[in-house]
């Protein structure tokens, strides 16, 4: 089946592989030469505009930074709006805000087609190996039509309401992740300033209440998870500035619904200051250089 992919980067590229791995034929765009260039190695036939990529395809998927990106894309002149067939579907699996996903979701309807927010968690590992979770925010048969072509893609597909509903499960599950990584940080920095063994205190931690997936795969103190970005200089990963505006999306959305987010504030405040410093393309788990920068820092 032909699918447009519009946004060929760290996520896009990987997912868009996936896609053609299954037998689709995947029509490519992105603003970045060196991303459609990729998109085409891989396997992809290129196109000139998000128009272009969405003619004559029953799906167009979009994989984009942030809101402005996605309205871009789709209602520009020359956007997938533009070329998108009657009834056809858009599959935005950015981290968008969910007021945006509903008034877009507003907008393609208005032109006849389908659209539902799919929001990922898996990161850049789970896009290549096909296992990424997506939160999907549609109707009920959206979410049927929407599932055919993320089971090339993803190996939990879950239906969390309506359009925009999507967003919010991911908004809130990185609201977890900003605050608990922090937490991490500040537990790890701590006890070795006191003079605890950090492997020692990480498998307490790992086996006792304090355990989550900050402490127990992605610890960021290094030398405790040969996996983890921590290990490498904090490269690869989850980026800093990307953690920083999911939990401005957070926050946004919660000013919208009149709801406290205390700790979620002071995490964007944290994500801040890393991303303030320079360090905003690092994994967000470098937010413990905050605390310990002797321990964090890349040796000279
Ligand atoms: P990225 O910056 O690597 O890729 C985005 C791509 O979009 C780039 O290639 C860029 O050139 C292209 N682009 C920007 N504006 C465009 C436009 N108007 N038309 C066409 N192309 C355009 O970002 P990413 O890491 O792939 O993330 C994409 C989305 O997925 C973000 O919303 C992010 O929050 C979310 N996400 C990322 C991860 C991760 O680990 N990287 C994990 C989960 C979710």
């Amino acid at each position: 089946m032909k699918i447009g992919f519009i946004g060929l980067g760290h996520m896009g590229l990987p997912m868009a592989g996936n896609l053609l791995k299954a037998g689709h034929q995947v029509c490519a765009f992105d603003l970045n030469a060196d991303a459609l260039r990729a998109a085409r190695d891989a396997g992809a036939q290129t196109t000139r505009s998000p128009r272009e990529a969405a003619m004559g395809a029953p799906f167009v998927i979009t994989m984009l930074p942030a809101a402005p990106h996605v309205r871009t894309a789709l209602t520009g002149d020359d956007g997938v709006l533009a070329g998108l067939d009657n009834g056809a579907m858009v599959i935005d699996s950015s981290t968008i805000d969910p007021a945006s996903a509903q008034a877009l979701g507003a907008l393609v309807r208005e032109r006849g087609g389908a659209f539902v927010d799919a929001p990922v968690s898996g990161g850049t590992g789970g896009a290549a190996a096909g296992t990424l979770t997506f939160m999907v925010g549609g109707s009920n048969a959206d979410f049927e039509r929407a599932r055919s072509v993320l089971a090339s893609m993803g190996k939990n597909l879950v239906h969390c309401g309506p359009n925009g509903m999507g967003q919010v499960a991911k908004l809130c599950n990185n609201l977890i992740l900003g605050i608990s990584m922090a937490g991490v940080a500040e537990a790890m920095s701590l006890g070795v300033a006191l003079g605890i063994d950090p492997q020692v205190l990480a498998s307490i931690v790992n086996t006792s209440t304090g355990r989550c997936w900050s402490s127990d795969t992605c610890n960021p103190y290094p030398g405790i998870i040969a996996t983890a970005p921590a290990a490498r200089g904090y490269t690869g990963g989850f980026g800093a500035d990307l953690m920083l505006k999911d939990l401005g999306l957070a926050s946004d959305a919660a000013r919208q619904a009149h709801q406290p987010v205390y700790l979620g504030a002071l995490a964007q405040q944290l994500y801040q200051a890393l991303s303030s410093r320079g360090d905003g393309q690092l994994d967000f788990s470098a937010v413990i250089r905050l605390y310990s920068q002797s321990a964090t820092k890349p040796a000279s």
